[in-house]
């Protein structure tokens, strides 16, 4: 089999400064074409304004990524497997739960690979934090997940939406790191989400979780960080505490400190062909699903305007 022929759709800032060098680093892909109302192809690429013009008059394609945001995703994707196209999913996977079900039984009916992309479970400290968690008591977790939204969503009017997640578009980030390490499922027990009073989704939340054991987890997430982002997650153990750092970039074990190097983008797509290769699915709703549940149990308060 020859490289797999991909287009990206939706060319904004993940697109460009993710997935095109990612898939320009590995040779099983060839980024064959773009679409996007808007915003820029890349040179030498084929290019059109939506996936159905593409799918009309462009060059031929075995897989999609696409990069949009989660409300505008279902028809998509919808449409890229009926096409028989495989594709990767930007996480969030969709705007709701159901909506995401409905598209893995699309993909089994159609016999392609959807993969529901997490990036940050793509962070290298990931993996060896689950391995050391999995034979550990969990006794507590804590997340403490802050960035400046006008640095990572700068200008992105879809994220203050209905559907746009607010700060839960980073903090879904973490509970996918959370739902992979963490030996046991956890639910929500109380969540407070803060609205500013000239937005439709939260800027800031705190939401707390038990595990199936019983053990704690506190998550502290905030888009208004004026400083340098924290992404971290502590665990503590039986034998002692875990702490993954900058996303997962760096773990803290009792053993000591490991600072990484492997990127998670280039991880991802490796990833992605590997099920390609085996007619795999890979759907994890986990993460979705407790944001969806945050929603519908957290109570709310209004905090100050947000402005650009
Ligand atoms: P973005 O810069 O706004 O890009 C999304 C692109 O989707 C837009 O450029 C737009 O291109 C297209 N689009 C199609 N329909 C749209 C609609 N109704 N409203 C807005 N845009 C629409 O957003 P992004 O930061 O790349 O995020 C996209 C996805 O990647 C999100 O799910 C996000 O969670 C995920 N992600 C983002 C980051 C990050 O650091 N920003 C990191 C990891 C993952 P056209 O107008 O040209 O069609």
């Amino acid at each position: 089999m020859g490289p797999i022929r991909i287009a990206l759709v939706g060319m904004g800032k993940i697109a460009h400064d993710q997935h095109v060098p990612a898939i320009a680093s590995n040779d099983s892909f060839i980024l064959t074409a773009t679409a996007s109302r808007n915003g820029h192809g890349v040179p030498g690429v084929a290019h059109a304004e939506s996936l159905e013009a593409l799918l009309e008059h462009g060059p031929p394609i075995d897989a999609v990524a696409l990069c949009t945001p989660p409300r505008v995703r279902y028809p998509l994707a919808a449409l890229a497997l009926e096409r028989g196209l495989h594709v990767f999913l930007e996480k969030p996977p969709g705007a709701t739960v159901s909506e995401v079900d409905a598209l893995q039984a699309a993909a089994r009916r159609h016999d392609r690979t959807l993969f529901a992309s997490w990036h940050s479970r793509f962070a290298p400290g990931v993996e060896p934090a689950r391995t050391w968690l999995a034979e550990r008591h969990v006794e507590w977790a804590s997340v403490v997940w802050h960035e400046d939204v006008h640095v990572w969503h700068p200008g992105q009017s879809w994220i203050w939406e209905p559907g746009g997640f607010g700060v839960f578009d980073p903090g879904i980030n973490a509970l996918s790191i959370l739902t992979h390490i963490l030996p046991q499922p956890f639910y929500v027990t109380k969540a407070k989400l803060g609205f500013p009073e000239n937005r439709a989704a939260p800027v800031a939340a705190k939401v707390a979780f038990r595990d199936a054991a019983g053990a704690t987890i506190a998550t502290d997430l905030d888009f208004r960080e004026a400083g340098p982002p924290i992404w971290d997650i502590v665990v503590k153990t039986d034998a002692g505490t875990a702490k993954l750092s900058a996303g997962g970039a760096a773990l803290s074990l009792p053993s000591g400190m490991t600072q990484f190097e492997e990127q998670e983008y280039p991880a991802l797509y490796r990833r992605f062909e590997g099920l390609i290769r085996v007619g795999a699915i890979e759907v994890d709703v986990r993460p979705l699903q407790l944001v969806a549940d945050v929603f519908l149990s957290g109570s709310r308060e209004t905090v100050d305007p947000l402005y650009d």
